[in-house]
């Protein structure tokens, strides 16, 4: 498409370079795209039909895929909830946005963010559900919020009041249905919006609604291939806490509370049942006591204890993504109901991936494939024919480019990320970027996963873990798609692990990242 000189009646400015995309026809008019921007926590591809058949049908996200696109070299920057949402909200890595972890960052609202920049360009912003930057959001018309991790069941929210106000039901439903309502009852109808609909789920301990605890407890899963890794050649990945053989709780995790039994997490457990009502805690307490009682009775060890672990851990995720599923549903049939989704640009992805059993962990944090990658799908508004898979590499500092740019807004240079709506085009541009940056600092923090930046490129990745650790891995992915053999130090790929450490400086000077390798003393 060729690019045209348009002018946005909402911006109400000339944008050079603006495509027809940006302000969509509609009625002979030109009317800009909404956007509805769903983030769920720690949803992985693997839990997700439309980039993985082996496990769970997930027919609402499938819809917005086969509607859309489906990115499938999807990545975030730094793999934890906080830091990863700084990085989609300014696009901009955490050296620059300065939330680098969950432990001892306040995210500064006074910040430039995509959705204060979306204001500017007359666009109503909105955001209801999980937040987690320790500060109150800015930039938004409209805001309510779970404070900190928030809660499954009976869940209090934050309102822009600074009021902090309980609510009753399951989180998944409640942040769904105050969504539809504020598009519904609370915006002004005459200005496009941005609304950010920020989900609990499917994050740790994976608390199902009562109305899905019965389902997937007929399925037995097949248990990963690196379910059993020694992380040879590998120390740093040896030295996780996030195991579900020796860290996952059986209590707090696995939900086998029972008297006169005792774990590290159980008193964390115990005040979230303490939340439900007496209908739901009787519905919770009906479903588990069997499993609790077969499980204590035939008290498995050792590999039996593992798999079973396992299969419980697998069978309450799935649960808990279900509910997601069907309130994305939701979303979707009512911006179709009213007319909206025509010009709306529906965006599903989560705060970064997740293990699912590979290398035998929960959790994420570590540049690895499963964790690094994010999904990302996104249903397209008229006007955007493009359809199936983009393969180009790209990264959550990538949001807020690709929405201001949807907007007519200016994207200001000082962001890292870059617009997708090229690709959303059709188009592919022969300068995309070629290796993604990522950066890890929690550490020490829950789950010991040790700090760490590097790149990845189509091909390779090469990390080096660093603090109390001075440790270098490179991996071929087209020849080690699991990251189990560290070619680093092997003579033969001394050229290559140089070229990448190259590539990763100039990198890291492009983001002006303050920690850095020195290329003297870790050439080998
Ligand atoms: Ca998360």
């Amino acid at each position: 498409m060729t690019n045209l000189k348009l002018i946005c009646p909402i911006a109400g400015t000339v944008v050079l370079g603006m495509s027809l995309t940006a302000c969509n026809q509609k009625n002979g008019k030109e009317s800009p795209l909404n956007i509805v921007y769903i983030m769920t926590d720690d949803h992985t591809a693997q839990m997700m039909s439309c980039y993985d058949t082996r496990y769970i049908e997930t027919p609402n996200l499938d819809r917005i895929a086969a509607d859309g696109v489906r990115f499938t070299n999807s990545f975030v920057a730094n793999s934890l909830s906080g830091p990863s949402r700084a990085c989609m909200i300014t696009g901009k890595h955490s050296c620059a946005n300065r939330f680098y972890d969950n432990t001892t960052c306040v995210f500064d609202g006074s910040q430039q963010t995509f959705p204060k920049l979306l204001q500017k360009a007359g666009y109503q912003t909105a955001l209801v559900g999980k937040w987690h930057l320790e500060s109150l959001p800015t930039g938004f018309d409209w805001w309510e919020i779970l404070p900190g991790q928030g809660d499954y069941y009976n869940p209090e929210f934050v309102t822009q009041q600074n009021d902090t106000i309980p609510r009753h039901g399951y989180v998944t439903d409640i942040i769904t249905d105050d969504a539809i309502d504020w598009i519904e009852n609370k915006r002004d109808k005459d200005k496009p919006f941005c609304l950010l609909i920020h989900h609990k789920a499917i994050h740790r301990n994976w608390m199902a609604d009562t109305a899905d605890l019965n389902l997937y407890e007929d399925k037995v899963f097949p248990v990963p291939e690196t379910f059993y890794d020694d992380y040879a050649g590998r120390p740093a990945a040896a030295a996780q806490e996030m195991s579900i053989i020796k860290d996952m709780d059986l209590i707090y995790d696995l939900k086998m509370l029972a008297p006169g039994k005792d774990s590290r997490l159980k008193d964390t457990y115990i005040p979230m049942l303490d939340r439900m009502d007496p209908e739901q805690r009787e519905a919770w307490d009906r479903f588990y006591a069997p499993i609790i009682k077969e499980f204590y009775s035939k008290a498995p060890e050792g590999k039996a204890l593992a798999e079973w672990k396992f299969q419980r851990y697998m069978r309450d995720y799935m649960k808990t993504v279900k509910s997601l599923d069907d309130n994305v549903g939701r979303v979707l049939d009512y911006l179709e109901e009213k007319g909206l989704l025509e010009n709306t640009l529906v965006v599903y992805t989560s705060d970064q991936g997740f293990y699912m059993g590979e290398h035998g962990w929960f959790d994420k944090r570590f540049m690895y494939e499963e964790s690094m990658r994010t999904p990302l799908i996104m249903r397209l508004p008229d006007g955007f024919s493009r359809r199936g898979d983009i393969t180009e590499l790209v990264q959550n500092i990538d949001y807020a480019p690709t929405f201001l740019e949807l907007a007519g807004a200016e994207i200001p240079e000082d962001i890292h990320g870059v617009s997708l709506v090229p690709l959303l085009r059709g188009e592919h541009p022969q300068d995309w970027r070629t290796a993604l940056y990522y950066h890890f600092y929690e550490y020490p923090a829950e789950h010991m996963v040790k700090r760490h930046y590097g790149i990845r490129t189509d091909r390779y990745k090469l990390i080096h873990f660093y603090n109390d650790i001075d440790e270098w891995e490179l991996f071929d992915l087209r020849n080690d798609p699991y990251e189990l053999d560290n070619l680093y130090g092997r003579e033969e790929y001394g050229h290559l692990a140089d070229s990448l450490k190259a590539s990763m400086l100039s990198l890291q000077e492009e983001y002006d990242d303050p920690v850095r390798f020195s290329t003297a003393t870790d050439r080998y």
